[in-house]
């Protein structure tokens, strides 16, 4: 049996957690090169004790010495490094086989390549990645044979019931489209008036998923879709014209693809991360991931709805933003990071998110965007204009 060398980027977030819960399970597969946790050394120094990598990664020199302190009595003899070459380095070490790649936002993007570059196993969970640079990483993993299996709930599901044998053309294959499901996230019900008070505390609290605070955010003003959207045009050659979003409140399908016959294949079970990331670890086996069994006793109904443009303005912009292509999704994602940092941290209203991405949007960017230094001068200039519009939006 081949083991894999896994480095975990993201190691101390909600999938970094998960996926160490699943190789967990399964000591004998899986064995851990590198954990980073960028600013979490608690939580990094009991991962360390627990998974003994040969090397752990952090922010900056000051967390470095933290978890250096915290490792000293430890049984593991993990080197610490830190900076973003060294999130690079563990992902494109030789002895590495697979990286989950897990880093929230566009932070995630010169590690993710570097793995691509590489021809690694990725694990992708950093959606940002692809809707930043979605060509570049596409192309990069092709031309060096790096496989990138999905652990995003709703590409995973559309990887398990395409055919084994998908192309990347949709026609060859008799597909009419793929559906994402979105649960439409807290406020699916909530009284649109109110929207100008919805409170950072509400915004995270996800009705079925639990997750990082970021996407959280994402998934109350579905720009968690949009993003998704751009993610699966480009994972699975998805014309925009063929992706639909179907909003689905139990998040039980996890997403489908229809076929010219009236066909629809859908993949279902508990809203746990778990499932997509055991996939991804152990293909071509199932492995046991901790999730509980799906109960049909007690599922009431699978309902569906359209979504609403009016109540998740930031959807209709990732469409536009798809649509237009170039430079937009890189626009699109940087203005909506920054935008959601200012309202996590209480200084614009919910209703400003898509304000501010919309502003970003209409500041224009160059047609001509493909390379990754290119990309990050356009997420640079946009966070900039971003927190301008931010400035003149605070909340007295
Ligand atoms: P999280 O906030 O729980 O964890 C983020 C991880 O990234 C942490 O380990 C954190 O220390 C690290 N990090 C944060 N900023 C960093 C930086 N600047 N440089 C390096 N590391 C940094 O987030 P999460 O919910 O685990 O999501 C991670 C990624 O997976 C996101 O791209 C998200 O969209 C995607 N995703 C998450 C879920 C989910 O259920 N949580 C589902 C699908 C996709
Ligand atoms: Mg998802």
């Amino acid at each position: 049996m081949t083991q894999h060398v896994l480095t975990i980027l993201g190691s101390t977030g909600s999938i970094g957690e998960s996926t160490l819960d699943v190789v967990s399970r399964h000591p004998e597969k899986f064995r851990i090169f590198a954990l980073a946790g960028h600013k979490q050394v608690q939580k990094l120094a009991a991962q360390c004790e627990r998974f003994k990598p040969e090397f752990a990664v952090v922010a900056d020199a000051e967390h470095a010495a933290a978890l250096e302190q915290l490792l000293e009595p430890a049984d593991c003899n993990t080197e610490v490094l830190y900076g973003a070459q060294a999130l690079i380095d563990i992902a494109a070490a030789d002895e590495v086989t697979g990286v989950m790649a897990a880093i929230v936002g566009a932070a995630g993007l010169p590690s993710a390549l570097a793995a691509a570059r590489k021809g690694k196993t990725i694990y992708l969970a950093n959606k940002e990645t692809l809707v930043v640079s979605g060509a570049l990483f596409m192309e990069t993993a092709r031309a060096n044979g790096a496989q990138i299996l999905p652990v995003d709930s709703e590409h995973n599901a559309i990887y398990q019931v395409l055919p084994h044998d998908y192309s990347g053309r949709l026609n060859t294959h008799g597909i009419e489209s793929i559906i994402l499901t979105a649960s439409g996230g807290p406020f699916l019900d909530t009284d649109l008036a109110t929207f100008d008070h919805i409170t950072p505390a509400q915004a995270v609290k996800h009705p079925n998923w639990s997750m990082g605070q970021k996407i959280s955010v994402d998934s109350a003003t579905m720009m968690n879709k949009g993003l998704e959207l751009i993610e699966a045009h480009w994972l699975f050659n998805c014309p925009p014209d063929k992706l639909e979003v179907v909003i689905h409140p139990q998040s039980v399908i996890h997403s489908m693809v229809r076929y010219l016959d009236g066909s629809v294949l859908a993949q279902m079970g508990n809203p746990d991360m778990r499932t997509p990331i055991a996939y991804c670890l152990g293909l071509p086996e199932r492995l046991e991931s901790g999730v509980g069994a799906l109960n049909f006793g007690t599922l009431s109904a699978l309902t569906f709805r359209e979504p609403d443009f009016k109540r998740f303005p930031c959807l209709k912009l990732a469409y536009e933003a798809m649509e237009t292509g170039g430079g937009a999704p890189c626009v699109l994602n940087a203005a909506n990071e920054e935008a959601v940092a200012a309202f996590l941290a209480g200084k614009i209203r919910f209703t400003d998110i898509a304000r501010i991405v919309s502003h970003c949007l209409e500041q224009g960017f160059s047609d001509g965007i493909g390379d990754i230094d290119s990309l990050l001068a356009q997420d640079a200039l946009t966070r900039i204009q971003a927190q301008k519009g931010i400035g003149a939006l605070v909340m007295k």
